[in-house]
């Protein structure tokens, strides 16, 4: 596997084996299962494999399911999925939620110690007594109360004797630590729900911040990375793992999340885009969600490669969505056949070539990778053309087809335009040319030049196809920076959702080669001028063909 880029996390543990500090290496990546993953995950997943990998550690999928309300099953084997399509393999599958009794223990044992207690403060309260940056917390009344006290309230929180939200387990800490998330954290809280995995087992649950660290420990997990926004949860992640005695003692390493152009990388936000209709599923074509940049068309090996190239900082910085094409082109210019479809079609009729007659024509599968081969297309009287490459009335440096001119067709011949057909309302619905049979493609003709080669289709053998052609989804280059200004200022009711761009999915049914009838789902080609398309394996049926852009051929973005 590659490991190109340098990396701080990297240097950490190097220094750890060198100094003896660790003697083995166990990473993790423990998602939420409370939707799908999105490419900022992809660069976790990366990160966390890459550097066992190299160190040769081990890796453990965990679910990080302590939360039942958000959770459910559909979401653990989507991931599980994704984890596995992205090309990683992990060396245990793990569950929070199979670690509840031990953290329940590990509660009673902090109690014990007059570390914890049950505190009766509502929501509300504990929000308004917590204090702020320049004002220290205040202590609950119920903070002193007897550890036989907080032994009993807890367990009777347990048996499902008190309504949700009536009380809560509190690490008691210091109410004015200049850390906020010091000052008496809540550990535990009473939620009456149904688990996906520990079904009516339990009615409280354990917070994340004080399971995560214990899910580390108790997975002898050494290096714990996580993004920048648990910096300052890390000395609680310490107190935890300290005062809760667990034998292994992970260390927290932060790095700087990825956010691309054009996107919003939050499950919940990319959830609401589902629920309200916005797109069809978690894996439409247009999210940045790893089954949806599969079902668009971009592979592995690309996402992989993205991901390396942004590096791992402290630092989050917003990476242009461009980058990730550039790396999807890479991987696909060697790899996808090259073929001819046309997405908006103009009948062409050649009425020098023979009526009934159907000749094969020999054109290269890739001509950047000729062991690719060839293949056979057929040509005839009739033929398709794109409907933007005729214009009757053309400005200058118009190279394509217009009445008296005359273009290559790729692997065929040379047309010239004649005749053109109109319905009553003065559109035109054909163009006649005539062809000249000394300039078939490959005969070696050099009699005369022209400037345009078009792409075609033949008529009566032709395929129809449904091309599905992207714009990004949202408008605005930074949707979630637009929408943390918005509620700085009341009076700019903007959110994410009203930057969903109107015209992010167009659909045009057209035609593809006679030899695409039997393409796959997932396969992926790159139509001459067009661009990269993926077979849709939502919508493709054996009736209908259905391909998504990927990425246009044209980019301004260098690496
Ligand atoms: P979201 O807000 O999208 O739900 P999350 O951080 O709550 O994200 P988790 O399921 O908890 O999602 O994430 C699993 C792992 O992936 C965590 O370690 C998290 O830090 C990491 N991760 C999530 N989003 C990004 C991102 N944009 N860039 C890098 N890593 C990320
Ligand atoms: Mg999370
Ligand atoms: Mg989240």
């Amino acid at each position: 596997m590659e490991h190109n880029s340098s990396n701080f996390i990297r240097n950490i543990i190097k220094e750890d084996i060198e100094t003896g500090k660790r003697n083995h290496v166990i990473t993790r990546f423990p998602p939420e299962p409370n939707g799908y993953l999105h490419i900022g995950h992809a660069k976790s997943i990366v990160i966390n494999f890459d550097l066992a990998d190299e160190f040769n550690g081990k890796t453990h999928l965990r679910f990080d399911d302590t939360n039942p309300l958000k959770e459910d099953s559909e979401y653990v084997h989507a991931i599980k999925e994704d984890v596995k399509w992205l090309g990683y393999d992990w060396d245990g599958l793990f569950f929070a939620s199979d670690y509840f009794q031990q953290m329940y223990e590990r509660a009673v044992l902090l109690i014990k110690k007059g570390k914890a207690y049950v505190d009766d403060l509502s929501p509300d309260e504990i929000r308004e007594y917590r204090g702020t940056l320049t004002e220290p917390g205040k202590d609950s009344p119920y903070r002193t109360r007897s550890i036989e006290e907080n032994l009993d309230l807890f367990e009777r929180m347990r048996e499902g004797e008190f309504e949700n939200g009536k009380k809560v387990l509190r690490a008691k800490i210091d109410m004015s630590s200049p850390n906020i998330n010091m000052r008496d954290p809540v550990i535990y809280r009473i939620s009456h729900a149904t688990h996906h995995n520990t079904g009516d087992d339990w009615c409280i649950y354990p917070m994340y911040a004080f399971a995560h660290p214990l899910e580390d420990a108790i997975e002898d997990v050494t290096h714990s990375i996580c993004t920048t926004e648990f910096e300052d949860q890390r000395p609680l992640y310490n107190w935890i793992v300290e005062e809760c005695e667990m034998t292994s003692t992970p260390q927290q390493i932060e790095f700087g999340r990825l956010n691309i152009t054009n996107a919003v990388m939050s499950k919940r936000k990319l959830k609401q885009l589902v629920d309200e209709g916005f797109v069809d599923g978690w894996d439409d074509p247009r999210m940045p969600t790893i089954s949806g940049l599969r079902r668009r068309g971009y592979t592995p090996e690309a996402i992989r490669a993205f991901v390396r190239e942004t590096g791992v900082s402290k630092g989050s910085g917003m990476v242009d969505s461009q980058m990730l094409d550039y790396f999807v082109r890479e991987d696909l210019k060697m790899k996808a056949p090259r073929t001819m479809g046309i997405v908006r079609p103009l009948k062409v009729v050649i009425t020098n070539y023979p009526e009934g007659q159907v000749e094969m024509l020999e054109a290269e599968i890739n001509p950047e990778n000729p062991e690719m081969g060839t293949r056979q297309i057929p040509f005839s009287r009739e033929i398709y053309i794109e409907q933007e490459d005729f214009m009757e009335n053309p400005p200058k440096k118009y190279f394509r087809l217009f009445p008296g001119n005359e273009v290559r067709l790729k692997h065929a011949y040379f047309i010239k335009c004649e005749d053109i057909i109109k319905d009553e309302d003065g559109n035109v619905v054909e163009v006649h040319c005539t062809y000249d049979p000394e300039t078939k493609s490959g005969s070696g003709f050099t009699g005369r030049k022209v400037k345009g080669t078009l792409h075609w289709v033949e008529a009566t053998q032709a395929v129809p196809a449904q091309f599905r052609l992207y714009e990004p989804l949202l408008l605005n280059e930074e949707p979630e920076t637009l929408e943390e200004e918005a509620s700085a200022d009341e009076q700019v009711e903007r959110t994410f959702l009203d930057q969903v761009n109107p015209h992010s999915l167009q659909i045009f049914h057209g035609f593809v080669e006679p030899n695409m009838k039997d393409v796959k789902e997932q396969d992926k080609f790159q139509f001459f001028r067009h661009g990269y398309f993926n077979v849709d394996p939502k919508h493709t049926t054996k009736e209908s063909l259905v391909f998504n852009l990927i990425v246009s051929l044209k980019s301004s973005f260098k690496l």
